[in-house]
């Protein structure tokens, strides 16, 4: 189907850089589980020659990828981090990236752990006060490395305003990881970012049954490094993932939709409840990154955290250890609610000191809103909270 006339993002989520099958005309993109493709001569091919480079299942969901984002390479991998592992080998020893302080604590883990030992260097800022990234930008600062909404803070940073400053400096390269609002809530590449990251785990798969991973950047010189790591490093996913995922697709904007709005109740009713302390959600007014997010999101997210009174670790693990319809689990953005502790699941591989400059408190629960009624969560958490 021609680009042009697919306009709302429905209807590219359903149909973006998908064509029935040329072979038997099946409408659904077909499951291509195959290593390997015949060659007529040595070297003429349709285009396959070997899976790791090229397979058609993830060529499709690498085109509708690219699609949502609005950009023009998308490019998919065996998980979230996978890909920040792929642009991360874009750089070279001395060179330095700047980074959201409250983030993701497994791209933190790999950025320290594995990166600074060859030889990049990283800062971690509180990215809501733009000055804090100027202060640390130099002559070998490469990469700016946005999450936005943070995990699991839910700070929100001004994705516009960082690219301008990135731009500013000799065209720093800012990437934005994208996976907590999904490309229905979020377009990084509209706002100025180079390249956006998912974790397509959480919301693009949506179902809680797959790990994978995705960049997607309109920038050419990137892309080909990007599509020459994928393919010599080779993290990439399998057919079967790729179908998933694209079969997931196809409700991400109904999904996201419910998402919020089903956050939306959960989180007014949890700063109404006598037994809460603090509820992180962008929604509110008084969120101090609500005028940002109303700028540069479709809607607030289906992601909460908060604290109870008092702030004391066994209450907050009494109470998810007590939930019925929320699951206590790691991760986010599937059909399911989930209820987390940061502190000793997401987040444990961040030590203390650096959790609490970011405001990662002990307690702190976060919540998955998931697609069940409202109600029944509102009922599950009003029993826990007593
Ligand atoms: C889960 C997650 C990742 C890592 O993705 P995986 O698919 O688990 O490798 C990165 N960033 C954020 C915000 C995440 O939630």
């Amino acid at each position: 189907m021609s680009n042009t006339i697919m306009k709302g993002f429905g209807t590219k989520a359903i149909h973006a850089g998908l064509e029935p099958d040329p072979s038997t005309g099946a409408v659904m993109t077909p499951i291509y589980q195959t290593s390997t493709y015949a060659q007529e001569a040595p070297g003429v091919h349709k285009g396959f020659e070997y899976s790791r480079t090229h397979n058609p299942t993830r060529k499709a969901l690498e085109n509708n990828l690219a699609a949502l984002e609005g950009g023009k390479h998308g490019l998919v991998f065996a998980s979230g981090l996978a890909a920040i592992d792929t642009l991360l080998k874009t750089l070279h020893p001395g060179d330095e990236v700047i980074s959201t302080n409250d983030l993701y604590g497994g791209t933190y883990r790999l950025f320290v752990k594995v990166y600074e030992k060859l030889g990049l260097k990283f800062h971690f800022v509180p990215m809501q006060d733009l000055s804090s990234i100027e202060k640390k930008i130099n002559e070998k600062t490469r990469l700016i490395w946005v999450e936005t909404p943070t995990n699991p803070m839910l700070n929100v940073i001004d994705i516009e305003s960082v690219a301008t400053l990135a731009k500013s400096k000799g065209g720093i390269l800012l990437a934005v990881d994208n996976t907590f609002s999904s490309p229905y809530l979020q377009q990084p590449l509209k706002l100025g970012a180079d390249v956006v990251m998912h974790s397509a785990t959480k919301y693009i798969g949506g179902h809680s049954d797959l790990v994978m991973g995705a960049l997607i950047t309109s920038n050419d010189n990137l892309a080909e490094q990007l599509y020459f790591l994928q393919n010599a490093a080779g993290a990439i996913p399998g057919p079967m993932d790729c179908f998933l995922a694209l079969r997931g697709i196809k409700t991400l904007h109904v999904r996201m939709q419910r998402h919020c709005e089903n956050a939306e109740k959960i989180a007014r009713f949890l700063r109404s409840h006598p037994k809460v302390e603090k509820v992180f959600w962008p929604g509110f007014p008084d969120h101090p990154g609500h005028d940002i997010a109303k700028k540069q999101m479709r809607a607030f997210g289906g992601m909460i955290s908060f604290t109870i009174k008092g702030d004391r670790v066994e209450d907050a693990y009494k109470a998810i250890s007590s939930l019925k319809i929320f699951t206590l689990a790691e991760s986010l953005g599937g059909v399911e609610s989930l209820a987390g502790h940061p502190a000793t699941m997401t987040h444990a591989s961040i030590p203390k000191a650096e959790r609490l400059k970011s405001g990662l408190s002990d307690s702190l629960i976060r919540l998955s809103i998931g697609l069940e009624d409202a109600e029944d969560l509102i009922a599950d958490l009003k029993h826990v909270l007593q």
